[in-house]
């Protein structure tokens, strides 16, 4: 018997399917797709561990150094944030089952109520898989919200100093991604941002804190001006470690808001997950959420599919229900207090230690920073450029931090220590930087020919790129 699930209005029903008489032939594999040789290699497990343990001591992770990755928030993931994720009532749990799990839902709902609380959206929807994913999630909401009120808008507008994916998802719903000048403070260009509004500008969207760490001074302004041309106003929240708990996000005028659960919301990740980017709207757009949402009624949970202007389904089931585990375990440890330590912790190491290097480094916004600084290669000696210094802490230890975004600073060299790094690894850090800055002047061709000590040396990034070899052509 096997049985399937539908959508009714009072959520999922159960519906039993016939049994199909169908027996595997033996043999049923086509003789040409058949393989005859077994080309695998002959390893013992011994062998096996060690060529796998010695891999993983190739790379490096936030468990063995610091990792100053800006606009990723590669912090310190609580170990006890795996220990729930892998207890037996989640992992054994499955989306198909005839009862939906009750603690499952329960924690999904809670979570949903603690990050509202977090940003002031009315409700938020977890299913997107990533913070790019929220972003498409939320510029289908906007483009839905223009179609229903009968207004053609096909305009996003966007600030020069933005993430990469922003632009790519305004044209991936088919919508037009025009481009908003900074001033020379970082924040968005008034002048540049009132020409270019129009009956036409469906929203603008805003990474806030921007990607140079700096919160935009005249935020409530430009809300007015977006919500004057019924424009609607997104934040590009996915690091929200310098606000969280301090100041909400709709207290600032936004509408939408993505979040990223897997950076500011502790999830180890990297190179494409896991993730999650749950999404949060204000009262008038919560119809157009995906659906299901989570209800609580008379202590029990059910699943909401009555939105009449719902975008769809954006992921199947609920989304990477293992990291919001992590999230929830994480906010429930360090409950609201802990929260606001983390962003003031986080905004302290990041001004301690720009404080330091500014001194030595170009530091083309010099103003107070949030989680995140930009430090420029102009003006580094013998040609020294941002690649060098990355590639030359590599030496010492370090991971590089972010290079070369945002692309509004020349030779880009963006630093987040994040909250949960001790000050002697701030300064650590700091006297390594100015060492290669001393370097860079008294002995260049040590900077250039970085790194000499790890695994790999310097490879050509380019031809990488470029040429790919994917095939494994090994032996063992
Ligand atoms: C990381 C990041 C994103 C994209 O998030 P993913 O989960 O990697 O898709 C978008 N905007 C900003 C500012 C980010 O830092």
């Amino acid at each position: 018997m096997k049985i399937i699930f539908e959508k009714s209005s009072s959520g999922r029903k159960a519906v039993e399917l016939p049994e199909l008489d169908v027996p595997m032939k033996e043999n049923s594999i086509p003789e040409s797709m058949l393989r005859n040789e077994l080309d695998l290699p002959e390893v013992s497990e011994v062998d096996v561990v060690r060529h796998y343990t010695a891999l993983s001591r190739k790379n490096f992770g936030v468990d063995n150094g610091f990792y100053p990755l800006g606009s990723c928030t590669m912090k310190y993931n609580p170990k006890i944030n795996e220990d729930m994720a892998v207890l037996n009532g989640f992992t054994q749990a499955h989306p198909l089952a005839p009862d939906l799990n009750p603690g499952c839902l329960q924690l999904m709902y809670e979570l949903e109520k603690d990050l509202c609380e977090i940003t002031g959206m009315a409700r938020i929807t977890l299913q997107p898989a990533a913070g790019s994913h929220g972003e498409l999630t939320g510029v289908m909401i906007i483009k839905k919200y223009f179609e229903v009120k009968g207004e053609k808008r096909t305009k996003i507008l966007i600030p020069d100093s933005a993430h990469g994916t922003n632009p790519a998802s305004v044209t991936l719903c088919s919508m037009e991604a025009v481009e908003i000048k900074s001033n020379n403070q970082g924040s968005i260009d008034l002048e540049d941002l009132k020409k270019n509004i129009d009956k036409d500008v469906a929203g603008l969207m805003l990474t806030n804190p921007n990607t140079l760490g700096l919160v935009d001074k005249n935020i409530l302004e430009i809300a007015k001006i977006l919500h004057d041309n019924g424009s609607l106003f997104y934040c590009d929240g996915a690091n929200l470690n310098a606000v969280v708990g301090i100041s909400k996000i709709a207290d600032m005028g936004f509408d939408i808001v993505h979040l990223n659960l897997h950076k500011t919301f502790s999830t180890p990740h990297g190179c494409g997950g896991p993730g999650s980017g749950p999404v949060g709207v204000v009262e008038k757009l919560v119809d157009f959420l995906p659906i299901p949402l989570i209800e609580k009624e008379n202590n029990e949970y059910s699943l909401n599919y009555n939105l009449k202007n719902s975008i769809g389904q954006m992921r199947a089931f609920f989304g990477n229900f293992g990291v919001m585990i992590k999230a929830y375990t994480y906010i429930k440890a360090l409950g609201a207090e802990g929260l606001r330590q983390v962003a003031e912790n986080a905004v302290l190491n990041a001004n301690y230690l720009m404080s330091k290097l500014k001194k030595h480094y170009k530091l083309p916004y010099d103003t107070i920073c949030k989680h995140e600084f930009v430090l420029s290669d102009e003006g580094l000696p013998n040609n020294i450029i941002t690649t060098d210094i990355a590639k030359r802490l590599l030496d010492y230890g370090f991971h590089a931090p972010t290079i070369y975004f945002p692309l509004i600073v020349h030779g880009a060299i963006m630093i987040e220590p994040t909250e949960t790094e001790s000050k002697q690894t701030l300064d650590r850090f700091a006297d390594v930087m100015i060492k290669i800055k001393q370097e860079a002047e008294q002995n260049p061709d040590r900077v250039k020919n970085a790194p000499s000590n790890t695994p790999v040396k310097r490879l050509d990034a380019v031809t990488a790129a470029r040429n790919p070899i994917l095939k494994w052509e090994g032996k063992c």
